[in-house]
């Protein structure tokens, strides 16, 4: 798919400035220009749509631990399977659900715990036995699991940068901006409002700004004076190459107490897993740092899979066509920020993907942009505000430790 480029010559005034095109930037900017947000900029300090989010898995998970984040999945799987009927624009998905997978009795008892609270949310979820399991997905080995839950609604995008082309395009349809290679390197605040953005390659005013800048969004927050209490965290994954039997009609597999995942891709099969003690990058990220740089270890991704090979045998042997990963911006509690900030007027957050960010994007580019323009969320986000940290003190030591722990327990926050 491709882009028209050719040099878009920077504005020297915008009704929204959005900061990082990546999933979120991509989703909110679209969102504003078709709510008629009027002239909207999405800028990029590199090429749009090259950093975290290509890299990742692409697994939409209904199941989300809390109310407003199972919302804001529902939704965004809406927004996904209709992009094409309201954009012109189609998202390649793969609407091919998941099994939610517990191999001991500890994490079957988590595991059903969610499982109510989620149904209880709206998720279509069925208890399966270990027959209609392998009836379902080929590749697995019900031996030895305690429950498995068949979640209908998820789903999978196989090459995630389809997502982001897809905004691009819908976007420029409808007069989105959009301009890479422009690091914003200031934001003027004013009595307590956002007057202008500073790039490479000059000025623009404007009264709101949308910091979507993912693992860098605390940085582009400084500028403005803002905290955004992020942690960056390696996150990787493998594919395989081709394996008999595996199709992408199959659906998602997650093992909880594997802390592992696992999905059809390019005729193999993609895994990643959760660590105990991941690799964080806190503080300032390295100026010029691109997802490029982050180093993988191919023997973090063989341990995932050697846990995985009990209930995916075909793991067992694989060889890899694809070893990636990239930084997920993890927050204190496992929540997004989106929303206002209100100490600094005009200032907006998305970050705080917690792993989901890919998918949840969405959903909360929309609630944000309609947010903005007709001053309302369209369902409480409070639990999202940006700055509910505030005075909460949470020093960097306790930010550290918290993230970690959210990272480790990404498939048992009941832990
Ligand atoms: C290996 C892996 C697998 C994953 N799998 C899944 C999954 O299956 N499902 C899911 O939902 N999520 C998944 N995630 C998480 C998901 O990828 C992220 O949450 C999401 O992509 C983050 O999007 P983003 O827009 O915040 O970040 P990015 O895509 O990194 O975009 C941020 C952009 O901001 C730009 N920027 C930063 N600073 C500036 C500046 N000063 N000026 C201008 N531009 C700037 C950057 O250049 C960048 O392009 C995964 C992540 C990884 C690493």
């Amino acid at each position: 798919m491709s882009i028209p480029h050719g040099r878009v010559e920077l504005p020297s005034q915008a009704d929204v400035v959005v900061i990082g095109a990546g999933a979120f930037g991509f989703s909110a900017a679209y969102q504003l220009v078709r709510l008629g947000a009027g002239n909207v900029v999405l800028l990029d300090q590199y090429e749009p749509g090259t950093q975290v989010s290509p890299k990742a898995a692409g697994l939409f998970k209904m199941i989300q631990a809390s109310e407003t984040k199972t919302r804001l999945a529902l939704l965004s799987r809406q927004i996904v399977t209709t992009f094409g009927r309201e954009s012109g624009f189609p998202i390649p998905h793969h609407a091919v659900g998941s099994l939610f997978i517990a191999r001991t009795a500890a994490h079957a008892g988590m595991v059903e715990a969610e499982v109510e609270d989620s149904r209880g949310w709206g998720v279509d979820i069925e208890r399966v036995d270990g027959r209609e399991a392998r009836r379902l997905c080929s590749y697995l080995d019900p031996a030895g699991i305690e429950t498995v839950h068949h979640v209908r609604g998820d789903l999978y995008i196989e090459e995630p940068r389809a997502m982001l082309m897809a905004y691009w395009q819908a976007g420029l349809a409808l007069g989105l901006q959009v301009i890479g290679h422009t690091p914003v390197i200031g934001i003027t605040v004013e009595r307590g409002e956002v007057r202008s953005v500073q790039t490479s390659s000059g000025s623009i005013d404007t009264p709101v700004v949308v910091d979507a800048a993912g693992v860098w969004s605390r940085m582009v927050g400084a500028l403005a004076g803002v905290e955004v209490p992020i942690v960056p965290m390696r996150h990787q994954l493998r594919i395989t190459s081709p394996i008999d039997g595996v199709s992408a009609d199959q659906p998602i597999v997650r093992i909880t107490d594997a802390s592992g995942y696992a999905r059809p891709a390019r005729g193999g099969l993609m895994f990643g897993g959760f660590e105990a003690e991941p690799v964080a990058y806190p503080g300032q990220l390295p100026t010029g740092f691109t997802t490029d740089m982050i180093s993988y270890d191919p023997q973090l991704n063989n341990r995932f899979a050697e846990a995985l090979v009990p209930s995916i045998p075909a793991l067992n042997g694989h060889t890899s066509q694809e070893d990636r990963g990239g930084l997920f911006s993890m927050t204190a509690d496992g929540k997004l920020l989106a929303g206002p900030v209100g100490a600094v007027r005009g200032f907006w957050v998305t970050t705080g993907c917690n792993g989901s960010g890919f998918s949840l994007s969405s959903a909360v580019g929309r609630c944000v942009a309609e947010w903005i323009t007709g001053g309302q969320p369209p369902f409480d986000l409070s639990l999202l505000a940006p700055d509910r940290f505030a005075n909460s003190g949470l020093s960097a030591e306790i930010l550290q430790e918290r993230t970690v722990w959210q990272y480790a327990n990404y498939y048992t926050p009941g832990a």
